[in-house]
Parts: C-alpha cells; sequence; structure tokens
C-alpha cells in the first residue's frame, strides 16, 4: 500500500495526512510490489540487536513504479546492480507483525 490523492493522482510515502502536492487529504492504494533498484549499502554496524547475527546485510533504495523511494533491507543476494528489478515481499518472524524486505525479482 502507498498514500495516494484521489485529487492530483499523487503517489507518496511520507506518513502524513496530507498530499505534499496539493493539500488534498491523502488515502491509501494498492501498490505494484515492485521497484528498480536506486542505491544500496552493506551494514556492518550493529545498530539493533535484532539484527546482529544477520551482519553484514544490504540495505536497498527502490524507486516504485508508482513513483515513491523506498529503503528496505535486500535479502535473498550478496550481490547488487543499480537498476537491478526488485519485488516487495514480507518476511515474519514469529510473534512480530510481517516486516516488508526487498528480493531480485525472479524474471
Ligand atoms: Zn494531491
Amino acid at each position: 500500500m502507498l498514500q495516494f490523492c484521489k485529487k492530483c493522482k499523487h503517489h507518496s510515502f511520507l506518513g502524513v495526512k496530507y498530499c505534499p502536492k496539493c493539500l488534498a487529504e491523502l488515502s491509501w492504494a494498492p501498490a505494484s510490489g515492485r521497484a528498480e533498484l536506486f542505491s544500496f549499502t552493506r551494514v556492518y554496524q550493529k545498530s539493533h540487536p535484532g539484527f546482529a547475527a544477520d551482519i553484514p546485510y544490504l540495505v536497498a533504495v527502490g524507486r516504485t513504479p508508482e513513483g515513491p523511494l523506498l529503503a528496505l533491507r535486500l535479502v535473498n543476494t550478496e550481490q547488487a546492480r543499480v537498476g537491478d528489478a526488485l519485488e516487495v515481499h514480507f518476511i515474519s518472524n514469529g510473534d512480530d507483525e510481517p516486516t516488508p524486505v526487498f528480493r531480485l525479482a525472479s524474471g
């Protein structure tokens, strides 16, 4: 899901109530679940105990076809290239709510 402005058809993912383009109230709309790899980094710092066992891991910034950039972990590869096709998946760690992650698109 992405935030969507019915008035000016702008998608955003800012977590705000009003459209940054026209100030109309935003609603939510289904998203494609796809993105193109815009940038990425490999994380070596232990910033949260829950990720300690996964170090090093990739964090990718993907540009969605709807427009917004999303920053999520990239989980199914150690090798990534700008421009790679990505898909959003959700992983579950027990009792927590599912976490969105990027995976390289399967084709
Ligand atoms: Zn708008």
